[in-house]
């Protein structure tokens, strides 16, 4: 069996999950890669950390339905063993759209995709790592946003409500496994260069934005990374309950 650290980033075929499998593979990781769609983006990055030495599997699963979550968790106990650090990453956002625009099927989209999600691998990675249950510990981190904070007017209300859902996640369940072994933490980036920002329909959005961010320019998917590896890593022991920004001073 693998004698490596173990750990599940969910949407890492690419963006910030895939720079984040990049990192955790380097620093001596098992990787789990889960992906929903981009199987060619999985595979990919699989081939590009294997041909550097490391170690991953790629998982398709789509983590807002419970059936792929236990699948997914499950195919990482039999593969690589026991789970210590759980990244929630996979995201989605909607085309910009004022409120009195959005139905009811785009917001539940939203809201199973960006939060049943998070709680879903939480639930999964909680049975597996809480003290309470036999296990040895671990770490939680969930990928928020900067949106928490601002609220998107005019763009998307609704992720931004999805991503303050995940800030009261990593706050309760930080204080519900406190004592039993895990920390849970989030980090909240701001304008990161991805692709997600083409399926807000403005994939230069990132660049339009560039003067108002006080640093003067957007971030990078590995500049998340490595605050994500540092929340998961034992540098960071004595953080639980805690968000990290990471939006250029916005
Ligand atoms: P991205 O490039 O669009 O990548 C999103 C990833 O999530 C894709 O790999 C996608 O998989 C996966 N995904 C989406 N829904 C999924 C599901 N139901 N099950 C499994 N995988 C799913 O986005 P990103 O910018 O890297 O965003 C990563 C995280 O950072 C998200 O939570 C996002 O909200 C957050 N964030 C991003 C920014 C930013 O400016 N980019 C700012 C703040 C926060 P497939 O490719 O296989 O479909």
């Amino acid at each position: 069996m693998n004698n490596k650290k173990v750990v599940l980033i969910t949407g890492a075929g690419r963006g910030i999950g895939a720079a984040t499998a990049k990192l955790f593979a380097k620093q001596g990781y098992a990787v789990c890669i889960n992906y929903k769609s981009n199987a060619e983006a999985a595979n990919r990055l699989a081939f590009e950390i294997t041909s550097n030495g490391g170690k991953c599997i790629t998982v398709q699963a789509d983590v807002s339905l419970e059936p792929d979550v236990l699948r997914l968790f499950s195919t990482i106990d039999q593969e690589l063993g026991c789970l210590n650090v759980l990244v929630n990453n996979a995201g989605v956002l909607k085309q910009q759209s004022r409120l009195e625009d959005m139905t009811a099927e785009r917001i539940n989209a939203i809201l199973i995709n960006n939060v049943t999600s998070y709680f879903l691998c939480c639930r999964e990675s909680v049975k597996r790592m809480s003290t309470r249950h036999g296990g040895d510990g671990g770490v939680i981190v969930n990928v928020s946003s900067g949106a928490a904070r601002s609220g998107s007017p005019n763009e998307y209300i609704d992720y931004a409500a999805s991503k303050g859902a995940i800030d009261t996640l990593t706050k309760g369940l930080s204080l519900e496994v406190a004592a039993e072994g895990i920390r849970v933490n989030c980090v909240r980036p701001g304008l990161i260069h991805t692709e997600m920002h083409a399926d807000g329909g403005e994939p230069d959005r990132v660049s339009r934005l560039e003067s108002i961010i006080p640093l003067q320019r957007g971030g990078e998917p590995s500049e998340v990374a490595e605050a994500i590896y540092w929340l998961a890593s034992d540098k960071s022991s004595f953080s639980t309950g805690n968000y990290l920004d990471l939006a250029g001073g916005l």
